[in-house]
């Protein structure tokens, strides 16, 4: 069955493009995972997420969750507090009061973008109101920053395992890489004795400068630690779901699993943050000095903070704390940890799918353009089906972010479509110029003999006395007819007279130059064209042909043998005439002559 398969002429064809695509797709798919160009294609792979996401943020359906809310050091705020207290960091009394002020109001969690490293020593008083106001209520978080600083400027702390995380871990993801730390910006002692909610507030940048992943655990000390927001969200989902949220299950897939939620994180360790808008305008704020106004009476704020979880952090650009994202290059560091937790209790990080997966969409896509570019005639329609292809590829990975949360790659897929297009169009043009050839062919010579054929031979007639008047040279031509050919036939059968037939054409084209042009004039007729050949050359010429035809019996069809003699006739550009007509009438007549005076011979 499968030779039969095998057989068909439209299978063949097919199986051989599926070959030759085989091969471009492996080149393709080597050429996108050397270093270079893949950490190229990546780049651009993450400007077409940043794109999705502006995209998304700006199709005012996405709103980040009303229970988050922001109190920041704004401009405003920095400027007030400066002038208030005449210095920067602010006694820590302020946050103190903070803490107190929104507490009477319940909220989820207050959390402090902010990292109270030593103690202000001038301000004791101040940093102990601070603990104070920590250790009375235990939804206050603070922050500390991993990092791998010398020992010789910092000695790293011990930190206690209370803030520690129990992860299990079944993942690829390499901690070793990027999230394992030797040292900690640790914050006051007396902060850490008094809480257990202490976040790290590392972050992690692409190569392009672009904030797009934070990652929810990191290793200091041979210890998982949780990021600050991660904490922060935990509590909200115990708090609001009734979640345990104490054991962590990192899976072979890269999820991070606790109680029935699954979070999925980049093979870097990073979860890929879903953003909610550009700085600003995400997050419902209130700016510092609005509640430091309202806590001294000289101001009113009204505001419930009832089951909020409350976000304190810098926005104020000469604060430094402005990281670049999709949606926004100023973004302050504070909101995007408020997205992180809106996220988490959203449930909607963004999972980016395997390579593998990337790889065959790719393929099917590449696959389905080749074909169409084959197997379409017109231009036109292969370059429109791939355009709408594309585009339709590239609006579908919108939908699927949308959605589904899902990043499929787009550059890959359209890189692929790119090659195959190009590489299809190649093959397409070296088969239609075979085609070409062979039809040219196919209409150029004789099937029988692989001989020029008669409309040829009438071509190149004309061209050769035309070039020989314009240049005035000269060219002969050999007409040839086998003799007794009809008996022959008869003898032996028509079989044997084609091999004859075919024997002597080859014998004729071996025995002439290259630039000679060897034509079946008909029948059993053949013309030898010799350009730039005068007849007494053309006369020697016939004469070995006629000879070396005669010399050695012919193979028949039957397996037997038997000799063959031909009949020569040669006339020459310009004596015999000065028209191909005048030319081919002489040589018949010099034919005529040779079987008149008895065959195998030239006729003069
Ligand atoms: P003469 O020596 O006078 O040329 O005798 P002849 O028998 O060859 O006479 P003529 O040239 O008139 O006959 C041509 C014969 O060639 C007729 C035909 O049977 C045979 N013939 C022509 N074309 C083909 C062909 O393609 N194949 C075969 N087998 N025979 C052919
Ligand atoms: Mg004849
Ligand atoms: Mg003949």
């Amino acid at each position: 069955m499968f030779k039969k398969l095998f057989k068909n002429k439209i299978i063949r064809t097919y199986l051989g493009y599926g070959f030759l695509f085989f091969i471009i797709i492996t080149i393709i798919s080597l050429f996108v995972q050397t270093d270079k160009i893949n950490n190229f294609l990546t780049a651009m792979e993450n400007r077409t997420f940043d794109l999705r996401q502006s995209l998304l943020v700006s199709s005012s359906e996405k709103k980040a969750n009303k229970d988050i809310v922001l109190v920041t050091i704004d401009d405003a705020s920095y400027e007030y507090l400066l002038d208030k207290y005449g210095e920067w960091p602010v006694p820590r009394d302020v946050y103190a009061n903070l803490i107190n002020y929104i507490e009477k109001q319940k909220p989820t969690a207050i959390v402090f973008d902010l990292m109270f490293i030593k103690s202000m020593k001038s301000k004791t008083n101040a940093d102990a109101a601070l603990v104070n106001a920590i250790k009375q209520n235990n939804n206050v978080y603070t922050s500390m920053n991993f990092d791998n600083q010398s020992f010789e400027v910092r000695k790293p702390i011990e930190l206690d395992k209370k803030f520690s995380a129990k992860v299990k871990n079944d993942s690829t993801i390499d901690f070793s890489r990027d999230l394992t730390f030797t040292n900690c910006r640790a914050i006051l002692q007396k902060i850490l004795d008094s809480t257990s909610n202490v976040g790290a507030i590392n972050v992690s940048r692409s190569d392009d400068g672009i904030l797009r992943k934070v990652p929810p655990f990191m290793i200091y000390q041979g210890n998982f630690y949780p990021h600050l927001s991660f904490l922060v969200g935990l509590r909200y989902l115990k708090n609001t779901e009734n979640l345990n949220v104490k054991d962590f299950y990192i899976d072979k897939n890269n999820n991070v699993n606790f109680d029935n939620r699954s979070i999925p994180v980049d093979k870097d360790g990073g979860a890929i943050l879903n953003w909610y808008g550009p700085a600003g305008r995400t997050f419902q704020e209130i700016p510092l000095y609005k509640i430091v106004k309202a806590i001294d009476g000289t101001g009113t704020l009204n505001f419930n903070f009832k089951n909020k979880i409350i976000y304190v952090g810098t926005t104020a650009v000469s604060l430094y704390d402005i990281k670049s994202v999709p949606v926004d290059k100023l973004y302050p560091g504070v909101e995007v940890h408020a997205t992180y937790v809106n996220n988490l209790i959203d449930n909607n990080f963004i999972k980016k799918v395997g390579f593998s997966t990337d790889m065959a969409i790719s393929i099917i896509l590449s696959l389905f353009i080749g074909l169409i570019v084959l197997t379409t005639a017109s231009t036109v329609v292969a370059l429109g089906t791939t355009v709408l292809t594309a585009i339709g590829y590239i609006v579908s990975a919108y939908y699927l972010m949308k959605f589904f949360n899902l990043w499929v790659a787009i550059v890959l897929p359209l890189t692929f479509v790119l090659f195959i297009f190009v590489s299809a169009y190649i093959l397409k043009y070296i088969l239609k110029s075979r085609d070409f050839e062979h039809q040219y062919k196919l209409a150029t010579t004789d099937g029988l003999t692989d001989l020029y054929n008669h409309r040829y031979f009438q071509e190149q007639m004309i061209m050769q006395t035309e070039n020989c008047k314009r240049y005035n040279s000269n060219f002969s031509l050999i007409l040839i007819d086998i003799d007794f050919f009809k008996s022959f036939n008869d003898t032996f059968g028509h079989q044997s007279g084609d091999a004859v037939l075919r024997q002597v054409a080859q014998k004729l084209k071996k025995n002439v130059c290259s630039t000679d042009i060897v034509c079946r004039y008909g029948g059993e007729e053949m013309g030898i064209i010799l350009p730039n050949t005068d007849k007494t050359e053309a006369i020697v010429t016939a004469q070995k042909i006629c000879q070396t035809i005669a010399e050695k019996p012919f193979k028949l069809a039957n397996d037997k043998e038997s000799t063959v003699t031909i009949s020569l006739g040669v006339a020459a550009y310009p004596q015999n005439g000065k028209t191909p007509r005048e030319i081919i009438a002489h040589a018949d007549e010099c034919l005529y002559c040779a079987k008149e005076n008895g065959r195998n011979q030239v006729g003069i």
